[in-house]
């Protein structure tokens, strides 16, 4: 147990939906613990439920689905976050 990470096409159904990307438990827990449990943009304790995980860095980007590339979000600051991408995403597609 804990063994392997969930890859592309291997979800495990535990796992936490992020965005694009799943997450483990192991790795939610990793994620949380770094951050104090606290929003990693505006310091706002981070609530089961009213949490947000996403990429730092998407993977169109170059990002990576690893842990360490994963934070976590406060509602506000993920909606904030989603905005970005989807801006990023809209200049790639121009190209
Ligand atoms: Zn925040």
């Amino acid at each position: 147990m804990g063994s392997g990470r969930a890859g592309p096409g291997m979800v495990d159904p535990r796992d936490v939906p992020v965005g694009d990307v799943y997450i483990t438990l192991d790795e939610v827990r990793i994620v949380l613990d770094r951050q104090g449990r606290r929003c990693v943009r505006c310091g706002a304790p981070l609530r089961p439920g009213l949490t947000y995980f996403d990429l730092r860095r998407p993977v169109i980007c170059g990002g990576s689905r690893t842990p360490g590339n994963v934070e976590a979000l406060c509602p506000s600051c993920h909606r904030r976050h989603m905005r970005r991408i989807r801006e990023l995403l809209a200049m790639h597609q121009r190209r």
